[in-house]
């Protein structure tokens, strides 16, 4: 489904983000990315729907090669991929059905969009998506008078309301209550599980990856370290990616 080969990323500075990450996920998957700070997560993760321009190597998605989209067949793709920001990237200032019904805007033409001509079908799947979250109740308040945690629960919800095949979250717990990544996590691994959606997650914490993932990439300095099942992510390389030592592995 999501085909990596031979991507590298290195910025106008001059920094090698990623170098040459090979990588085959398959439909329906639910993969944790963990590694330092720095490490190159959140660039892999931008890289597969190119929010980050690559500079070398090739994105596959469903047979797709999204390294080589028009920019017009780029904005056809992405509203097929949802990506949850760390920051939840919300607008504040206007409610949380109308900022889940964002997520809808890649179906309208774009006349539509602007003047806020949704369908009833889109008012329909933003619902059930504030539903899902556990927001129903709060489908009329303004963002910005949410906790952070419900914040990243309308986001999430929007994501999920553009009936995505893949789902890509950039530490959507780094700025959260730690006790809030259960539930943040849960929401995403419910909805993997009920339709086989691919999800990728960057996950800070190791614990968190073990017990939602079912497979781990690790990242060390831009390099793919490891690439398994969780269970094969032994005391010896857990020590290893987080100490830093890309020689030992
Ligand atoms: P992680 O998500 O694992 O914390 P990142 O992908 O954010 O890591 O960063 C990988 C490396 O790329 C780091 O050295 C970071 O400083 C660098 N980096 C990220 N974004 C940029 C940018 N826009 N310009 C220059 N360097 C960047």
């Amino acid at each position: 489904m999501i085909e990596v080969k031979n991507l590298s990323k290195v910025f106008p500075d001059g920094t090698q983000a990623l170098s040459d990450i090979s990588v085959s996920v398959p439909k329906g998957d639910f993969v944790a990315v963990i590694g330092l700070s720095g490490a190159g997560k959140s660039t892999f993760l931008r890289c597969i729907n190119r929010l980050v321009e690559p500079s070398g190597g090739e994105v596959k998605v469903g047979g797709q090669e999204v390294t080589r989209l028009s920019l017009s067949e780029l904005q056809r793709f992405r509203r097929k991929v949802g990506f949850i920001f760390q920051q939840f990237n919300l607008v504040t200032r206007i409610p949380v059905l109308e900022n889940v019904l964002c997520g809808r805007l890649g179906y309208l033409p774009t006349w539509r969009g602007l003047l806020g001509l949704f369908t009833e079908r889109d008012y329909q799947v933003a619902r059930e998506q504030i539903r899902r979250v556990g927001l129903n109740e709060k489908e009329r308040t303004r963002a910005d008078q949410l906790s952070g945690g419900q914040q990243q629960r309308v986001a999430i919800a929007r994501a999920l309301a553009q009936e995505p095949d893949i789902i890509l979250a950039d530490e959507p717990m780094a700025s959260l209550d730690p006790r809030l990544s259960d539930v943040i996590l849960g929401i995403l691994k419910e909805y993997n599980e009920e339709k086989n959606v691919t999800v990728l997650v960057n996950i800070h914490v190791l614990e968190l990856a073990r017990r939602f993932a079912r497979r781990i990439l690790a990242f060390n300095k831009g390099r793919l370290v490891f690439d398994g099942p969780v269970e094969q992510l032994d005391a010896e390389r857990e020590k290893l990616i987080y100490a830093g030592s890309l020689e030992a592995l």
